[in-house]
């Protein structure tokens, strides 16, 4: 009996916010392993904000998704059987073969993960791609210096919630923006941020942010645009510098967004504002995770996730990361 994988497929190109009407769930047949194949059972699937950019045909860094093709993504899975030289059956392997329960490989684009060094869904978070966009965004494009003022929004995600803890472990002084009291809550009790502000219940983000750190703010990690990143541009030190890593709240928007309308701050306070793609950032992988692994060992880093169990609720769990349903890491957990 041939082994059946079921994946999702983007039926259409969402306009707006997605619906789970833009995704189809498909099975495919999975071929016998041939010489140098090898097969994996996923464990734990990532759902990313980027991937919105992939639904629309628009160019970007990274090349849309195709419609009627099982769509990508992070994922953490167990090899089945291997007739690879280099994996064995129980390695555990860190892909981009995520949206479907199982694959066939030929090993390309596959890293085998220690599974002693953290809990699995931990690769595709804190020590994943979002920790080293944390880790680059801040350090590298952010120049962070020891005791700066730093104001993070999407404080309490996946990428925010490692800005924070990096800012705290280099003695920063902190301020949180996110979008409930539970995650501010979390952010406090573990030593993630100084001050929070939910921006959902606070009238006016520039006098908050300004009541938290009257000073002034040196170095923005940016998670969401709009009236977040009018904000930091007005409450920003003279040389502060503002890391755009990302703009979340326009990802579903139908009609272009408006620019920030203090543009002139950049101006007048000399901002230094650049963008951040993590792949740029390769390279950094050794030295981020020794600085993790150290750390994590330190007591420095904490980190938590929302997990979502079964693949027919992919959808359901990406639409979630666009009305803040995660703490944390957004992931889905295959049975
Ligand atoms: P998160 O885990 O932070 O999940 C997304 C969060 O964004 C939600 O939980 C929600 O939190 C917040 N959010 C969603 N919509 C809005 C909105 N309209 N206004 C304000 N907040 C909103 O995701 P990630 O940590 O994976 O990603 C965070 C950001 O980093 C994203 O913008 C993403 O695109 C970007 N990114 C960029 C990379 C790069 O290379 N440049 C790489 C990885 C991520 P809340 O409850 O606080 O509203």
């Amino acid at each position: 009996m041939p082994l059946v994988a079921r994946e999702f497929r983007l039926r259409r190109r969402p306009v707006g916010m997605p619906t789970g009407d833009d995704f189809e769930s498909a099975t495919r047949e999975l071929p016998a392993l041939g010489p140098g194949q090898l097969r994996v059972k996923n464990l734990f699937l990532s759902v990313d904000p980027y991937m919105r950019g992939r639904m629309t045909d628009a160019k970007s860094y990274v090349p849309p998704f195709e419609l009627g093709a099982p769509l990508e993504g992070g994922a953490v899975g167990q090899v089945e059987e291997s007739h690879h030289p280099g994996f064995a059956e129980g390695d555990v392997v860190l892909s981009m073969m995520g949206w479907r329960d199982r694959f066939v490989s030929e090993g390309k684009g596959l890293t085998k993960l220690d599974p002693r060094l953290a809990p699995l869904p931990a690769f595709l978070g804190t020590l994943g791609m979002p920790g080293l966009t944390a880790y680059a965004g801040l350090l590298d494009v952010g120049a962070l210096k020891d005791g700066e003022t730093v104001l993070v929004s999407g404080a309490a995600g996946a990428v925010g919630s490692v800005v924070c803890q990096i800012a705290k472990a280099k003695g920063c002084k902190v301020v949180g923006v996110m979008g409930s009291d539970e995650k501010g809550r979390w952010l406090l009790e573990n030593g993630c941020a100084d001050q929070v502000i939910n921006y959902r219940t606070t009238p006016k983000l520039r006098p908050a942010i300004q009541a938290a750190a009257p000073d002034g703010i040196d170095l923005t990690f940016e998670n969401v645009g709009g009236d977040h990143l009018e904000a930091a541009l007005a409450c920003s030190k003279v040389f502060g510098r503002i890391v755009i890593c990302g703009l979340i709240s326009s990802y579903n928007t139908t009609a272009a967004p408006p620019g920030p309308s203090n543009f002139r701050e950049i101006l007048v306070k000399r901002l230094r504002v650049q963008g951040l793609i993590v792949t740029d950032h390769a390279r950094r992988q050794p030295d981020f995770l020794r600085d993790m692994m150290g750390w994590i060992q330190a007591g420095k880093m904490k980190w938590t996730e929302t997990i979502i169990e079964g693949l027919e609720r992919m959808p359901e769990a990406f639409i979630g990361l666009f009305d803040g349903k995660n703490l944390g890491k957004m992931v889905v957990k295959l049975a």
